[in-house]
């Protein structure tokens, strides 16, 4: 068995580290405000990155794109993952992120919704979790009503990210409300000025991003607006979770490995009582955990990328890849402010900044417990007898 990563991943992994390195920790306080890019930086660091040859990485061939397979993402977010130089959620610096719902809707909503993504014309939003239901989709209150060749969606939706620049929503919504998440839920594309649609409140939150309330009253749009079949909308959404969560696997992944850099490297410079820090075994046996957390990770999320490569299906890996990920990568990041002391709650250090987002992402894309649920329910099957 090889666990290296073929050549042409190690030269990406070596450029994409470089860049890194050298354009985007360098000004990485400077660039964007934890939502988005501060004015003139995105297209500044898009022409940056355009010379590595990443350009629209994530969408596949057909499409214009590079059609990058799951492995070669993962060591992109990962090395992305050691720097805070770009917004935690949403932005790009390698083209427009298009949302993999859009790659499974018929050529007229493709012309009307999908090109124009990719070619940076449009953006989108994603309205699934609403006051009553957000872990748990199935409590949605949100209900699309079918009238002749209309649907007439009404309902509350929050902490939608973006929903102020958006052109359009992919709205997900109770069709058939006795059926939960096993087929009463849908997916429809929503045009932002779609009558109905109101922008109520952009939540505070203590990570950057400030996601949005929306109240859908009595909002019309044709049949032809539905993604997929009715009831189809949990399958629609999956692979773009499984993604998701392994995407935060590997984001973690440079996470730890740039807070275990500069954790080892104050503890090698800071005297306390007469010793430094990288003396105390306390202090090591933090380090020594960073490290071993992080080849587990490392290990893990490979695997599971790899095996999403060769088409398995690897949902509860990609449950694993996401909690663990994010749980011990908060917990690096929270090792490493205490072991900098007051210096580690600065804004002069991204310590901080890995600690709130690494916390946000515990709840956010399915938070550890709710994973945790659907994977017991796969271990008793499969080791329960
Ligand atoms: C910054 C940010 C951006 C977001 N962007 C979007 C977006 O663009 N679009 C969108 O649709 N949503 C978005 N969300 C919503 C996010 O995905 C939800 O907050 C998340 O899914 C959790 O839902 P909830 O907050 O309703 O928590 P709930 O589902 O109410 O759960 C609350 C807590 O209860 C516990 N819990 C829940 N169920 C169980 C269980 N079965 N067993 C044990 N414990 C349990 C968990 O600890 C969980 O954290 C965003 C949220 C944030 C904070």
């Amino acid at each position: 068995m090889d666990f290296n990563l073929p050549e042409e991943l190690q030269m990406l992994k070596t450029n994409l580290r470089r860049f890194v390195d050298e354009e985007l920790i360098p000004i990485e306080r400077e660039t964007n405000d934890g939502t988005d890019f501060l004015p003139g930086m995105q297209k500044k660091l898009e022409e940056k990155a355009k010379g590595l040859g990443l350009w629209l990485f994530d969408v596949p061939e057909e499409y214009g794109g590079l059609g990058l397979g799951s492995l070669s993402k993962t060591v992109m977010w990962e090395e992305l993952g050691r720097t805070i130089a770009l917004p935690s959620r949403q932005a790009s610096i390698f083209g427009p992120r298009v949302s993999p719902i859009l790659y499974s809707i018929n050529d007229e909503l493709k012309d009307k919704y999908l090109y124009p993504v990719v070619r940076g014309e449009k953006t989108s939003c994603f309205m699934q979790t609403e006051p009553d239901a957000g872990g748990d989709p199935g409590g949605m209150r949100t209900t699309a009503v079918r009238d002749g060749d209309h649907y007439v969606i009404n309902g509350n939706k929050r902490f939608i990210t973006a929903a102020g620049s958006a052109d359009f929503a992919q709205v997900v919504a109770a069709t058939d409300r006795t059926k939960g998440s096993r087929g009463g839920i849908t997916v429809f594309l929503v045009d932002m000025d779609t009558p109905g649609i109101k922008l109520v409140r952009q939540q505070e939150l203590m990570v950057g991003d400030r996601p949005w309330e929306i109240s859908l009253e009595n909002v019309r749009i044709p049949v032809s607006q539905r993604v997929g079949e009715e009831g189809d909308g949990m399958k629609a959404a999956q692979s773009w979770l499984t993604e998701g969560r392994l995407r935060h696997g590997a984001r973690a992944i440079g996470v730890i490995e740039r807070c275990l850099q500069l954790a080892a490297s104050y503890a090698k410079q800071r005297k306390t009582f007469g010793a430094l820090l990288s003396e105390r075994q306390s202090v090591q046996n933090m380090l020594v955990d960073m490290y071993q957390t992080m080849h587990q990770l490392r290990l893990m999320v490979y695997d599971a990328s790899w095996r999403h490569d060769q088409g398995e299906d690897v949902r509860w890996l990609s449950y694993m890849c996401k909690y663990f990920g994010d749980e011990m990568s908060f917990r690096a990041a929270d090792r490493c402010m205490q072991i900098h002391g007051g210096l580690g709650l600065t804004t002069d250090l991204p310590i901080e900044r890995f600690w709130r987002d690494q916390r946000s992402f515990i709840i956010t894309e399915g938070p550890t417990e709710i994973l945790k649920m659907a994977l017991a329910r796969q271990v008793l099957r499969e080791y329960g007898g």
